[in-house]
């Protein structure tokens, strides 16, 4: 099959709140992004859009006081990108080359090169993988299911319920503890006799007099109809392995979140879990050039007006730099397009040759 090669000064990778706010920045500055995304794939559980395509009412999203549904949402973000002149490609990346400039993306039929890249890949909530857990109509997922307390838990649904939270890390706790305004009574459902989550989190949550905790269980699991949505889960006692029912409305799967970060592991700076890191003032991560944003590069926020917001970071972070004004590192130093280094001290600029100059003004006798 013929190859076809595309050039671009911006390509974004991701088409959630973050990719798609990188796209409406930088289409309105002239830049003709060219936005990748995998198409809709149940296997490889990718969904273009991100996981507001799997929200039914996000109520928190600014601007829409009535609340919205995420694929509304989405559908909106990305013609405000389009009408700004993004252009979009859903292909399957295979392999990214980041070792030099421009940067190399292999899809199945193109080679994309990119002055500037975007990361907006986002990052998938975990899953058990159990009976009952799947979207509807194969099973309660958007019915009763679901991996996000924040985006969920105020829905009328889950109000006054009783909730089951399956995890034991800082994810679980946070959401147990923020149901707890909402549900009758919350359940946090987990494997061993031992939170992993941080001291104060832990405290917090046991704490809480809405919070019971079931340990050394297992969700084997959830049980409904699709009328009344979820009825129950079964849970088993992973030291007898003995099997129960158990009545509850809601059930939230907070076992943590997986960065799509695959692509590119070996060629950027990211944290033991996977979560590209960037410098705190601004979306450039290690690499001079490559800027990430999204829930990509944040396992604490992970809301989509942040997402949003660091789109929009990248976006102008990529126009400085293609504007060869410096771009802060996580190091301190600054780099340009020009492959210019300036030191953490602002002190000396190392050329590209290797030659070093003065950053110093000198100042000259009156
Ligand atoms: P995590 O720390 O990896 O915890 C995941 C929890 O889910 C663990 O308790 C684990 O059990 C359990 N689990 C994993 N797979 C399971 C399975 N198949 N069946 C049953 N249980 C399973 O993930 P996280 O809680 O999402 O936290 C990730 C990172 O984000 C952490 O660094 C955390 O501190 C940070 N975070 C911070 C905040 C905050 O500061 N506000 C909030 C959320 C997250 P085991 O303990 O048995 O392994």
């Amino acid at each position: 099959m013929a190859t076809e090669e595309l050039r671009r000064q911006v390509v974004i990778i991701g088409s959630g709140p973050a990719g798609l706010t990188a796209g409406i920045y930088s289409g309105r500055a002239n830049l003709n992004p060219l936005l990748i995304d995998a198409p809709a794939d149940t296997e490889k559980q990718t969904t273009p859009g991100g996981q507001l395509m799997i929200t039914t009412d996000v109520e928190n999203y600014p601007g829409f006081s009535e609340g919205i549904q995420g694929p509304d949402l989405m559908v909106e973000f990305r013609k405000q990108a389009e009408r700004f002149g993004t252009e979009f490609l859903e292909e399957w990346i295979n392999k990214v080359d980041l070792s030099k400039r421009p940067f190399t993306l292999y899809t199945d039929n193109r080679v994309v090169t990119a002055e500037t890249l975007i990361i907006a890949s986002g990052a998938s909530a975990k899953w058990l993988g159990i009976p009952g857990e799947a979207k509807t109509p194969n099973g309660f997922g958007g019915n009763g299911v679901s991996a996000c307390a924040t985006c969920d838990g105020p829905l009328p649904a889950f109000r006054n319920k009783r909730l089951v939270v399956v995890g034991g890390g800082d994810t679980a706790m946070e959401e147990a503890t923020f149901l707890t305004r909402y549900a009758a009574r919350v359940y946090v459902v987990h494997r061993r006799d031992k939170l992993r989550a941080s001291k104060i989190m832990q405290d917090k949550a046991l704490k809480n007099e809405k919070i019971e905790f079931i340990w050394n269980t297992d969700l084997t699991e959830i049980v409904g109809t699709h009328e009344q949505g979820v009825t129950g889960v079964r849970l088993r006692d992973v030291n007898t392995k003995e099997e129960r029912s158990f009545e509850c409305e809601g059930v939230f799967i907070a076992i943590g979140h997986r960065p799509n970060t695959d692509l590119f592991k070996g060629q950027i700076d990211m944290d033991p879990v996977g979560y590209i890191l960037t410098n705190g003032h601004s979306t450039g991560t290690n690499i001079p050039g490559v800027f990430a944003c999204g829930d990509v590069q944040d396992s604490v926020y992970r809301q989509a007006v942040t997402a949003a917001g660091t789109g929009c970071m990248s976006a102008i972070d990529a126009e400085r730099f293609l504007d060869h004004l410096p771009v802060e590192m996580p190091s301190g130093e600054e780099v340009t397009i020009e492959g210019e280094h300036i030191t953490a001290d602002r002190k000396l600029i190392i050329e590209p040759t290797g030659e070093v100059i003065s950053n110093v003004p000198v100042l000259e006798d009156c």
